[in-house]
């Protein structure tokens, strides 16, 4: 039987934008007031629903970007021929009203508690909920050594870059762009591939935990690659966006 928790989870409930940030040209981050929020984990994620006027209605997934015990948000990248997205990004305004349920997801969370050393890898608006795992570890204080890898198509498309610079406290965070680099680009290039991530990847005789988080092909090579460098499949979190 549900308890009333699961419950409040579970039902959709009315939130108000508190605020949108430009993150990047194509990524706003959407501050939402949410009443009785149960309050979430790093890592976690919402669904929103948008109910057009005929009653048509359309749920997308969204991270929380967040860490635990700070108000909730979202960082929502723009697809240009996205049914919801190009709503979320361009329309929305502090004082609109909007449509979620949550925190939902139980696997893709860290805690302290749960150790390290820490292997984050992201690809795109992945980084959304790796961001707030890497809040969550600089607020409680943890010291669990954590690398970053995030992979985006060019600098410009870099989300949080001035934030993850400046988790310099046992935080190693590393770039690798896609498709341009600048004049002087001293990152990774080109797609995360296996001498990338045996370069950065703790070694696997250290124990160490992955969470990986991206487009669904990003995640599946990813997580193959890392599988084939040692790690045990059951210290691989992933969590799959979709697209192709
Ligand atoms: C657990 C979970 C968490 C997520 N968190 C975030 C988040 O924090 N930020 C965020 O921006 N998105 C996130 N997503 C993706 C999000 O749910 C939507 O899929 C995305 O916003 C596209 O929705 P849309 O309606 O605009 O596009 P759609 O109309 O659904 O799709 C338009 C086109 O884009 C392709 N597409 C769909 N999703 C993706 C994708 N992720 N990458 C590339 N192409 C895609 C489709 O195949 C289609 O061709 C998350 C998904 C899941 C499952």
């Amino acid at each position: 039987m549900a308890t009333a928790a699961v419950r409040g989870r579970l039902t959709w409930q009315v939130a108000q934008v508190s605020s949108v940030t430009r993150e990047t040209d194509a990524v706003r981050t959407i501050g939402l007031e949410v009443p009785g929020w149960p309050g979430h984990r790093a890592g976690q994620h919402l669904d929103v629903r948008l109910t057009a006027e005929d009653g048509y209605t359309a749920e997308r997934s969204y991270s929380i970007a967040t860490a635990d015990g700070e108000p909730v948000a979202i960082t929502v990248e723009r697809l240009d021929d996205g049914e919801v997205s190009p709503y979320l990004t361009g329309e929305l305004r502090p004082g609109d009203e909007l449509e979620l349920r949550g925190p939902i997801g139980r696997w893709f969370v860290w805690d302290p508690t749960d150790g390290g050393p820490l292997l984050l890898v992201a690809g795109g608006s992945g980084v959304v909920p790796l961001r707030a795992i890497l809040r969550h570890r600089q607020r409680s204080g943890s010291d669990v050594p954590v690398r970053l890898l995030y992979s985006s198509r060019t600098l410009a498309d870099v989300i949080y870059h001035r934030e993850l610079d400046r988790h310099r406290d046992g935080a190693q965070v590393s770039y690798t762009l896609t498709r341009r680099q600048p004049p002087g680009w001293t990152g990774y290039s080109g797609r995360v591939d296996a001498a990338m991530l045996a370069e950065i990847a703790w070694p696997a005789s250290q124990h160490p935990l992955a969470l990986v988080c991206g487009p669904t092909r990003f995640v599946e090579t990813v997580a193959e690659k890392l599988v084939a460098l040692g790690y045990p499949a059951g210290r691989v979190k992933t969590e799959r966006f979709g697209g192709t």
